[in-house]
């Protein structure tokens, strides 16, 4: 498997495999709403 710039294209969210709204902060890769719940519970609040 190779890392490429389409993983996020064909993948998607890694939680719910949306592929709209995206986010790859912190080394994530999920849509915004997965996001905010994982986030939270990271301890990032300012999402919401
Ligand atoms: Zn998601």
């Amino acid at each position: 498997m190779r890392r490429t710039k389409d993983f996020g294209r064909r993948r998607g969210c890694l939680r719910c495999g949306r592929k709209r709204g995206i986010v790859r902060r912190y080394g994530l890769h999920l849509c915004r709403q997965c996001f905010r719940e994982i986030a939270y519970e990271l301890g990032f609040r300012k999402y919401s």
